[in-house]
């Protein structure tokens, strides 16, 4: 079985699949992985360090995919990657099949099977693949540290003969697993903290983590599924919410949020006044940028100035630590890849608990029935 990595090509993509030391858990498990040169130069790993693990580095890119079994990848490779790859190939990355499902069409076509780390099952079995979690982790501290860089004041209380230097308040909205590492990162640096989620599971960790969780009484209604997601709710609930945060947006310095239901567009949080009631100096970092984000004026990748408040809604942090990002990734892909590889052969069990349900397509058709139906054909 031939393990294929590329360079990633999306702008201001800096991580790589596939990390040495993953590599060579697969060589050790019969598989053989071929790198495209300089495709771990991001994340500060050369040619040789995939050499001395044991992988072979290819310039030829057209050659290595189509000698490839298993293509990984961080995220979509783009069709002619699809195009040169052998009919029955494996692609497994983050492919966005339910935001941009269109953009796999050209691997159904050419007889793909792909597989999605969005839709790997959250269940305890598939804790180790979880990428959208480790990423998240990444994005939640990243997000702090822009934060904390941006805004013209300190974030520690610091008692000096020159006076008091009071603490930075920091709002986090949305306690799931990135809005959790933006506390417990925000409360290292000293900051004191607030947050505020739908769920009230997220009251205990938050208070865990020395922060104040900020209570809504949303009247009772139910705010998460059986899985422990938050669900869309009404109009009136998320008014209840947003009402809370512009009150205490008005005396924010950071304010990060991460507020997303899963398969829906992110919930608003924030609207224009609520930005208008906030101090000159103060700073919004909307993690929900790709799906929409939470904060009306926030637009994907962009700077946007307000009165003196500053709201930024990047879209892919993870890239901006790439090498502990494509560590945390290259073990969850290497723990996926595990479940394919039978005595270093290729063996796809779609009856498997996490192969079936990650998978988007597989011998020209579509296997996600949310994302056949967004394709009119489920
Ligand atoms: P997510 O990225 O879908 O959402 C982030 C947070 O936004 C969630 O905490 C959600 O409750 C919150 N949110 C949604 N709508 C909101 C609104 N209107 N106002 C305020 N907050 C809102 O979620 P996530 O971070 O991926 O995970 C959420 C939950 O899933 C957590 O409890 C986490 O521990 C759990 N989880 C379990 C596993 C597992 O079992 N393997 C893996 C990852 C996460």
């Amino acid at each position: 079985m031939n393990i294929a990595v590329l360079n990633e090509t999306s702008s201001g993509e800096a991580r790589v699949a596939l990390m040495p030391d993953s590599i060579q858990k697969l060589v050790a498990a019969k598989a053989s992985v071929s790198v495209e040169s300089g495709a771990g130069l991001g994340a500060a790993r050369t040619d040789d360090d995939f050499r001395n693990a044991g992988a072979s580095v290819v310039t030829d890119r057209k050659a290595l995919l189509a000698d490839a079994d298993v293509l990984v990848c961080v995220s979509h490779p783009g069709d002619e990657v699809f195009q040169a790859m052998k009919k029955g190939g494996v692609v497994l990355g983050f492919l966005r099949p339910l935001d941009e499902p269109t953009k796999l069409v050209l691997a159904l076509e050419s007889g793909l099977t792909t597989f999605s780390m969005e839709l790997v099952p959250r269940i305890t079995r598939a804790q180790a693949m979880d990428a959208l979690s480790s990423m998240a982790t990444v994005a939640g501290y990243k997000a702090v540290l822009m934060g904390a860089d941006y805004i013209p004041r300190m974030f520690p209380l610091l008692m000096t003969a020159a006076g008091t230097v009071p603490p930075a308040r920091v709002l986090v909205l949305g306690a799931g697993v990135a809005g959790l590492q933006a506390i417990a990162t925000a409360r290292r640096l000293g900051a004191v903290v607030e947050a505020y989620d739908v769920r009230a599971a997220a009251g205990e960790q938050v208070r865990s983590l020395g922060a104040k969780f900020l209570e809504v009484d949303l009247g009772g209604i139910q705010t998460e599924d059986k899985g422990g997601y938050a669900v869309e709710l009404s109009e009136e609930a998320l008014k209840r919410g947003r009402d809370l945060i512009a009150e205490q947006a008005k005396s924010a310095d950071v304010i990060i949020t991460t507020a997303q239901v899963p398969g829906r567009r992110a919930p608003v949080l924030m609207d224009e006044d609520a930005v208008n009631g906030m101090k000159r100096g103060s700073v919004v970092i909307d993690l929900a940028g790709a799906t929409g984000g939470n904060v009306t004026l926030s637009k994907a990748d962009e700077v946007v100035e307000r009165n003196g408040v500053t709201i930024m809604a990047p879209t892919n942090l993870p890239a901006t630590v790439p090498v502990h990002a494509s560590q945390l990734y290259s073990r969850n892909v290497t723990a996926f890849l595990n479940l394919l590889i039978k005595d270093g052969e290729l063996h796809i069990d779609m009856n498997d608990d996490v192969v079936g349900p990650s998978c988007v397509t597989h011998e020209g058709k579509w296997v996600n029935q949310r994302v056949a139906a967004a394709m009119g054909t489920g």
